[in-house]
This record gives structure tokens, sequence and C-alpha cells, in this order.
């Protein structure tokens, strides 16, 4: 039997952005179906192990929490289920939010499901109808076969922009920035030096010694909440391409990097004498693939002069500028202070596009802005933007930036 759903608004990703997009429409008023191809919400969170949200608060000493709305619900439900009660400090001296995918995973299903919110996940949007600059259709897979989904208005939230490039809105590909297979470890001792200068000089003694094949050598060791278990973040890749050949091959050399560095850690990091390998991924984290070319690019002087946009910002950005760039170390750029910066609505928009919006990691950045923008509760906050802007804005590419700003304001976000 022909399946054929519709809405008002279509939400592609469920990840942060698309989360809180599908949220944010829905609390304006919209008819939201949400798709997401993984089996579980959270995006990189829960999909690529990435530990922590950061971007809710500025750094710095006198820090201020930036990032409220939607992500604030979800912080809401991660202390109602025991799993936050306050920021902390990161191993390199950056306020965020430690999480672990099991939690995440339940505590978004959640809040999703009390939204009020439809959706579905198992289900990936292969095709976008599009006449004039206006999507009209999307056609999904799942196990069952083929279905369609059509509504007024689309939110990007893909993380790689996939439901633009599919309907030909104009995007950018670029890989300047690592991607990489983290990996959890059990039986860990605490209380050792895991700073990224112990890690490097672990990975360097294992070189010296003859182990070869590594990717870098700086990276981050984390505690997974109340357990004995690390994550690492080290294996820094540049992956050139998103078909399948390309992603095959890298996840594979992820995969054996995995286990080289769970064996040099054992060899010559103190705290891992005993410890194992529990899981990597599932997929390969990407810090960057394709982002829209949009109705305005946020660049480097943005976020170094914390610039305010005060009729058209709708997201706060607090994360400085991090780079991670191949095998060298992360630079954290000059940009990395204690103000923040406003995105403003344009850069969620795709040039010649009447009722595609964009949120998450994938809106119009340069290089410098996207390694500041692309942390999730930046993605919250853009995210929620987007979801409001398309419940507001017409499918005939009609709308009101003074209007959509009060909503936010409304739902709780900070613009
Ligand atoms: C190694 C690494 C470390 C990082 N460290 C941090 C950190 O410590 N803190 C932090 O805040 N950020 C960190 N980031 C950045 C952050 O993880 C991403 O930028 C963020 O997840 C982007 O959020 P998003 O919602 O835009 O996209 P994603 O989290 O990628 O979510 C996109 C979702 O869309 C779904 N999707 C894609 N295409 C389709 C389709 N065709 N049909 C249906 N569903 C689809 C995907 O399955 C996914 O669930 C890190 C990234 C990496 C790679």
């Amino acid at each position: 039997m022909k399946r054929n759903l519709s809405c008002d608004v279509a939400v592609v990703g469920g990840g942060s952005a698309g989360i809180a997009a599908a949220i944010g429409a829905h609390d304006a008023g919209a008819k939201v179906l949400l798709l997401e191809r993984n089996p579980y919400f959270g995006g990189q969170a829960t999909h690529s192990q990435v530990h922590a949200y950061c971007g809710f608060c500025t750094n710095g000493d006198d820090w201020k929490q930036v990032v409220k709305g939607v992500g604030q619900r979800v912080l809401d439900k991660l202390h109602s289920m025991g799993r936050f009660d306050s920021f902390t400090y990161s191993p390199t001296g950056n306020l965020y939010v430690p999480q672990d995918p099991e939690y995440t995973k339940l505590a978004l299903d959640e809040l999703v499901e009390e939204s009020g919110v439809d959706y579905l996940l198992c289900c990936q949007v292969v095709q976008a109808d599009t006449e004039g600059g206006r999507i009209r259709r999307l056609t999904c897979a799942d196990d069952a076969g083929l279905f369609t989904v059509e509504a007024e208005v689309y939110v990007d939230a893909s993380g790689e922009a996939n439901l633009s490039a599919m309907a030909g809105a104009p995007v950018e590909f670029h890989c300047d920035q690592s991607g990489c297979l983290v990996f959890r470890m059990g039986n860990v001792r605490h209380g050792m030096d895991y700073s990224p200068a112990r890690i490097k000089a672990a990975v360097e003694q294992a070189i010296a010694d003859g182990m070869t094949g590594f990717s870098a050598t700086y990276g981050t060791v984390c505690r997974a909440q109340d357990t004995d278990d690390y994550t690492v973040n080290i294996i820094s890749m540049q992956i050139p391409g998103l078909d399948a050949a390309t992603q095959t091959k890298y996840e594979m050399e992820g995969r054996r990097q995995v286990h080289l560095y769970a064996e040099a850690f054992r060899r010559y990091l103190p705290g891992f004498e005993n410890a194992y390998l529990i899981y990597s991924g599932p997929r390969m984290g990407y810090r960057e693939s394709r982002r829209i070319a949009g109705e305005y690019q946020l660049c480097r002087e943005d976020v170094k002069t914390s610039r305010k946009y005060p009729d058209t910002g709708i997201a706060r950005g607090g994360w400085g500028a991090e780079l991670h760039l191949g095998s060298e170390d992360v630079v954290f750029g000059e940009e990395r202070g204690a103000k923040y910066f406003d995105i403003p609505l344009p850069c969620l928009r795709p040039k010649g596009m009447k009722n595609l919006w964009c949120g998450g990691r994938i809106i119009s950045a340069d290089l410098i802005a996207a390694s500041s923008i692309r942390v999730m509760a930046t993605g919250f906050a853009t995210g929620q933007a987007a979801g409001v802007a398309a419940a507001l804005s017409t499918g005939r590419g009609d709308y009101d930036t003074a209007a959509i700003r009060a909503e936010l304001e409304r739902q709780g976000a900070l613009i």
C-alpha cells in the first residue's frame, strides 16, 4: 500500500538541531514530523560518542549561560534522571556538560514523546523533489520500502546538509577539520594524569618504540559519569567525501586505529594497564562536511568581535573557535573569549530556497565561525530557531524576523 504522510513542517535529522527544531516548530503551532535514520535520537552525541554538550555557556571565570529554550529542556530532563547537576570544566578548561549516550538516548526519547511532535526513527530521507526553489515532497526509505512526506516548510538538521544537497540548494563541502572515531575503554584507574600533554607523551613513546599508524598525538580522554569507563577522542582524519566508498574506507581505517591506540594506552599511559575496549562509534564523528551557502555567512569577525545583531539575532554562540586541523594539535583560536556573539537568521536560510531552513553545524559559516557554532548547545539554539522560522513562514518564502524572534523569546530561548 502506498504510504503518504503530510505535515506543516518536516524536520530531517534528530540530532541536537533536529530535536530542537521539531519542538520549536511544534510549540509555535505547527504539525511537525521529525525524521531520523538512526534507531535513536541525539545525532553525534549518541551515534558517535561525542561525550559532552559544549556551548551552553561562555568560557572563563565570569561565564554566563547563553543557550536555554529546548537546550535547557534537555538539561532538565538529564537532571531529572540524575545525570546533570551543573556545568563543569573539561580537561581543556572549557565549561561543558558531560553526557553518557545511553542516558541521553532515553532522555531524548522522553522529551520527544512528551513534546507532541510526530516522529519516526529508522527512516532515511533519500530524495527531495524541488520546483522553483520550493521543496514539494521527500521520499523516505525504511525496511518496509519507500514512502513520501509532504510539508509546507522543511528543516534540514541532518548534520551533513543532506536535505539541502538533495533539494538542489547551494552547499559547500569542507574537510579542513578532522573527523574522529571516538571509542570507550573500561576498567581505567581514576585519579591519574590524563591531560592532553600526558596522552601525547604516551603516544610519542609508542611511536619511539616502533608502533606505527597513528593519525594524531593530541587527544582527550574523559571519564563517563559514575563508571570506570573513559571515552577517547584522538583519531584525526580529514575525510574527503560523503559517498559510501569514502566512508567505508575511513570507518575501517578508524577501527584499525581504535585497536592501535587502545594497545598503546595499555602499554604507555599509566592507569590504562588493564583497560579493555568496550565499543567504538558506532559511526565516525564529522566535525565538518557540507554547509549551506546562506543569505549571510557567519564569519571570523562575528566570532572575534562578539558581534551582536539586535534585529536579526536568533541564537547566541558562546564557544570560541576550536580548530582540529588534521594531525596538528587542536587550536583554540584567539576568538575564544568570555563573551558571546549573535547568530543572525539569514545564516539559516540557503540562498534561493523558499521553504527550507537549516540548523546545527550546517548553517552558513566560514571555517573559523563553523569551528565555533558546530558545538551541540549552539546546535540546539540554531535548530530551535530554524524550527520556529519554519512554523512561522509560508511555503512561498515569506517570513517576519521580528515575529520569529518574539516566538523564540516566548519559548524561553536566549536571543
Ligand atoms: C570527534 C568530535 C568531537 C566533538 N566534540 C564535541 C564536544 O565535545 N561538544 C560538542 O558540543 N560538540 C562536539 N562536536 C561537534 C558536534 O558533535 C556536532 O557538530 C553536532 O553533533 C552537530 O549537531 P547537528 O544536530 O547539526 O548534527 P548531528 O549531531 O550530526 O545530527 C544529524 C542527524 O541527522 C540524521 N540524518 C542525516 N541524514 C539523514 C537523512 N537523510 N535522513 C534521516 N536522518 C538523517 C543523522 O543520522 C543524525 O542523527 C564534536 C564532533 C566530533 C566529530
